[in-house]
């Protein structure tokens, strides 16, 4: 049964690999065209995560925007689910980042809003994606860094329809308010997320560090970071507003997809001229 997806495409190179898959250069034998296909061993994963794959697979199905991957094609096999993508080829936004040191303001902007974009669109289909992090941003092409599009929603999943089985399974008058705000929350972390990797994209380095993980932890749960001053003090301080809105514990508070793009660093050149601590 593999061997019908051989027939259609050649298997090259291996691209990349996460923690249940591994993603090959594909080439379409009849046009030539390049993909990237995602191959997933369901020998090694459990119910739940059969139950995951399928979501993510219905999830990309829906999918259709500039700044996320496109999935094109679904081969499923007893043995191995194959996602045939949209291929890109400039790489992990965090390679880039560890290879410039930092991006500019300007350019930091440019990809940020992009991703704000893709994240606004999500959650407005009402998905949460759930692990934004560099390594999860893809850059389309490897002569322009700017250009980045959303990758790996193995982890995400389908806010409407988590509140349709809500719906269903009891009479939603009396649903409490805290099984309602835990849904309607969740595409928050998402914003978090943007946060820290705006922080990142403009000084190289994350907001939250420390020598253990629960030292790293508890710099979360209290948003406890700074701005040091060596890599900061010429960033505008619309960058460091935005971020502000962002890194906050209380959900409420935090900025949404939508507001953040109506946010000034994002919406006027402020960026790229003013420079104040
Ligand atoms: P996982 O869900 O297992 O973490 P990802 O979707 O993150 O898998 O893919 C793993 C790696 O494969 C990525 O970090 C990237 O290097 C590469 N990759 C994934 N999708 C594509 C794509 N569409 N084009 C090019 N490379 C890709
Ligand atoms: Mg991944």
């Amino acid at each position: 049964m593999d061997g019908d997806i051989e027939k259609i495409y050649e298997f090259r190179h291996e691209l990349g690999r996460g923690a249940f898959s591994v993603v090959y250069l594909g080439v379409n034998r009849t046009n030539g065209q390049h993909y990237a296909i995602k191959v997933i061993n369901k020998n090694d994963l459990g119910k739940d995560y059969e139950k995951n794959l399928k979501m993510e697979v219905d999830i990309l199905k829906r999918v259709q925007h500039p700044n996320i991957i496109a999935l094109k094609e679904l081969f499923d096999t007893p043995g191995k689910l194959y996602l045939v993508m949209e291929l890109v080829t400039g790489g992990e936004l965090f390679d880039k980042i560890v290879e410039k040191g930092s991006y500019t303001e300007a350019d930091a902007v440019s990809l940020v809003r992009k991703i704000v974009s893709a994240v606004d669109y999500l959650h407005s289909s009402g998905i949460v994606h759930r692990d934004l992090k560099p390594e999860n941003l893809l850059l389309k092409t490897a002569n322009n860094d700017l250009e980045v599009a959303i990758a790996d929603f193995g982890l995400s999943k389908i806010v409407g329809q988590q509140m349709m089985m809500q719906t269903a399974c009891g009479t939603p008058s009396y649903v409490a308010p805290e099984v309602l705000n835990a849904t309607g929350y969740d595409k928050e972390v998402d914003m978090w997320s943007v946060g820290v990797i705006t922080y990142i994209l403009l000084c190289g380095f994350p907001p939250f560090y420390g020598d253990t993980i629960p030292e790293i932890f508890e710099f979360i749960m209290e948003a406890n970071f700074d701005y040091p001053a060596d890599y900061w003090d010429h960033i505008s301080k619309e960058a460091k507003d935005f971020i502000n809105h962002l890194l906050v514990v209380d959900v409420t508070k935090r900025l949404s997809a939508t507001d953040a793009l109506k946010h000034p660093w994002l919406n006027n050149n402020a960026a790229s001229t003013t420079a104040l601590p």
